[in-house]
């Protein structure tokens, strides 16, 4: 068994969504190699950070990525292996890029609760503020139909002395 820390920039930029590794950022592995009966067993631990815009807000944002994976190399001519052993090397490139690729989120935010843009402004809310959702015209008119419009109030109910 092997083990060693690598630390390499990113080739490229990873990832195409609102948020991605850039490319030369840098990429710290910790990787273990396995001598098994039918190859090496990778394992890699993957630290690195990913930039973009938060989904709801845009503000750029910067956060942590930590992912790891563990593939089999399979010696050549191995069967059911996805990976092979070449020339005595094993090319953790791919596996990185997709771990780290698959890690990234889908809808980035800059914090849980970002309140986003306001509707009418486009200005970004303070935190802690809810959006007001301004009403829409076609109901406005319904509001005017109803003089109270006090649905707090509890609704009277005629009592039984009342009825009889
Ligand atoms: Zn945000």
């Amino acid at each position: 068994m092997r083990e060693f820390d690598v630390d390499v920039p990113a080739p490229a930029k990873w990832g195409e969504g609102l948020v991605a590794v850039a490319q030369g950022e840098p990429i710290d592995l910790h990787v273990r190699l396995e001598s098994v009966h039918e190859g090496i067993l990778a394992t890699a631990e993957i630290d690195t950070e990913y930039s973009g815009v938060c989904g709801r807000c845009l503000i750029d944002i910067v956060e942590p990525v930590e992912v790891e994976f563990q593939e089999l190399f399979g010696y050549p001519g191995a069967e059911a292996v996805d990976f092979e052993v070449q020339d005595d090397h094993v090319d953790l490139e791919t596996l990185v890029r997709d771990a780290i690729v698959l890690s990234l989120p889908f809808q980035p935010v800059c914090q849980p609760d970002c309140p986003g843009l306001d509707p009418e402004t486009g200005e970004r809310l303070a935190a802690g503020t809810v959006p007001e959702i301004p009403i829409d015209e076609r109901w406005a008119a319904l509001k005017a139909l109803t003089p109270d419009h006090d649905d707090t109030a509890p609704r009277r109910v005629a009592t039984d002395t009342e009825k009889s």
